[in-house]
């Protein structure tokens, strides 16, 4: 019989990672189960990175509490974590007089949901923020709280911070069904089946995003339907400066065409919301027409042949609902829901996972603070933006740091081991990227993707062959490389 953890979480996206980070300072045993072979392959790999302030949510809605708080966490949770946050502030920009009423409107908004320092401005002030935006801007909501981060790096992190802090991670475990029973001493027991293994837990917490609602009704609990709006985005090559966010006026279903920069220096257009088949991640040509038109609006100079990338991702929304629903299950005590964390999941996630510690409080989880429990994760070395000094060292310590694989990133052949050696580290070419950017540039792995599958293999003991470029199956070659051994 498998040991009895006391709480399982279902789903490594940012909302399952940011949950496990924030519980493992308490003397609780805590296994993380993943569908897919790595963290952060749902919804959290393929977003605008954008930390919303929290405006434009519905006053009084959860997620109206958990976005503002969330944005003002990030400052702590990046120095704490080490991932890369820029608070950047961001604007709204209006063409006429409906848009500075919606503009106040939003500013109302704000003002209700703790967003700080929120002003309406005009035209000379919009150009000295952000010189690029239109001019035919007459008025603006100016929000300095406003950032951008990697949503795949805070995941990663998060989780990384929560591993080391001694939970555990069970990857490509999908739970293909949930067995509650009483236990001993009469509290409800969950089993968790898997074709990994079976997982046992006093306690569950289901932050699978678009697999929320199979997980609710296999554990028989209350019975909801997601729906996939997906959403189509575009990476643009880096520029000297990044962008400010710059927003459109919003609609009832989406922020809008956003124009933002990254916290590597590109350009990112994000997003379109389409209701599709559950699973699609397709760009859509006329998606993409909408992003360009809708980008040049904002920052008529934006040259829209520099992009490198086009990808596609699902928000988990509850269908017949705009809010989130965090809360423990009024049918099955002991089950936790975090579901249809849709936008703004990446801004709210350190706040979705402080008030699930509320919730879970509330409910008498007993959480006694551990005494050795390390908040701090340390980043690992990044070459390319280390300077001169360190870079020679790094190299007299071990000459892979001077064996530069991707050249366009500048990543180091040390760097792509140290993603692989990470715990939980990389299994696949994909999860190298997401941790230490190989790939990630103008050329997007066509000149490195081959070194790297040679690392991965070495490093995983397996053949090229079976070097995978994402989850399971996603094999990149059928044979031996030339050249590769
Ligand atoms: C196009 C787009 C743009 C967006 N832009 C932003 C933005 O700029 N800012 C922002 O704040 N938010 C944004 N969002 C929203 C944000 O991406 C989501 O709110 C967030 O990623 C949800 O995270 P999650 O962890 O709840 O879900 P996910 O990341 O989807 O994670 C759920 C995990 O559960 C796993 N799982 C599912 N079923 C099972 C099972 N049966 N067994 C085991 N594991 C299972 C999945 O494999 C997955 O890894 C955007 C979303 C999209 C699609």
């Amino acid at each position: 019989m498998a040991e009895t953890l006391d709480i399982a979480i279902v789903g490594a996206g940012i909302t399952g990672c940011a949950i496990a980070r924030q519980l493992a300072r308490f003397d609780l045993s805590i296994c993380v189960v993943e569908a897919a072979n790595d963290i952060a392959l749902g919804a959290s790999k393929a977003n605008g990175g954008l930390v919303h302030a929290g405006y434009d949510p519905t006053p009084g809605t959860v997620k109206a509490q958990v976005n503002a708080r969330g944005c003002e966490l990030y400052g702590t949770w990046a120095q704490e974590l080490g991932f890369l946050f820029r608070r950047t502030g961001s604007m709204v920009l209006g063409f006429n007089d409906e848009d500075r009423a919606h503009l106040e409107q939003l500013r109302q908004n704000g003002l209700a949901n703790g967003v700080p320092e929120l002003a309406i401005i005009g035209p000379e002030r919009i150009h000295e923020l952000e010189p690029r935006a239109s001019a035919k801007a007459t008025c603006a909501l100016w929000c300095p709280s406003t950032g951008y981060v990697d949503p795949f790096e805070v995941a990663i992190a998060a989780l990384e911070n929560a591993v080391a802090n001694g939970v555990t991670f069970m990857r490509s475990a999908p739970v293909e069904a949930i067995e509650v029973a009483g236990s001993d001493d009469g509290a409800a027991c969950f089993t968790l089946v898997t074709p990994a293994g079976d997982v046992r837990c006093r306690y569950l917490i289901n932050a699978a995003g678009n697999g929320a609602a199979d997980i609710s009704h296999m554990a028989g609990a209350e019975e909801f339907q997601m729906v996939w709006r997906q959403g189509n985005i575009v990476v643009l090559d880096k520029e000297p400066r990044a962008l400010m966010p710059l927003y459109p006026v919003p609609t009832p279903v989406s922020k809008g065409v956003i124009v933002t920069g990254t916290v590597h220096g590109n350009t990112v257009i994000t997003a379109t919301a389409a209701v599709r088949e559950p699973g699609d991640t397709q760009t859509y040509a006329t998606d993409v027409d909408a992003l360009l038109t809708g980008a040049r609006k904002l920052v008529p100079d934006l040259d829209t042949r520099r992009v490198v990338r086009a990808f596609a991702g699902g928000r988990p929304v509850i269908k017949g609902t705009n809010d989130f629903f965090i809360g423990q299950s009024a049918v099955v005590p002991g089950l936790f829901q975090a579901a249809g964390i849709q936008s703004p999941g990446v801004a709210s996630a350190p706040a979705i996972a402080e008030r699930m510690e509320h919730v879970m409080r509330e409910a008498g989880v007993a959480l006694h603070e551990r005494n050795d429990w390390d908040p701090i994760r340390r980043a690992p070395d990044d070459f390319d933006r280390a300077p001169l000094a360190r870079k020679k060292e790094l190299i007299e310590f071990d000459p892979a740091w001077g064996q530069i694989v991707c050249r366009c990133e500048t990543v180091s052949e040390a760097e792509i081991v140290a993603a692989i050696r990470s715990r939980p580290g990389a299994v696949s070419v994909e999860g190298v990227k997401r941790r230490c950017r190989a790939g990630m540039g103008r050329c997007q792995s066509g000149f490195c993707q081959s070194r790297v599958m040679a690392i991965l293999a070495r490093e995983l003991g397996c053949e090229p062959s079976e070097v995978l470029l994402e989850d399971a199956g996603s094999w990149l070659v059928e044979g031996p490389l030339k050249g590769v051994h």
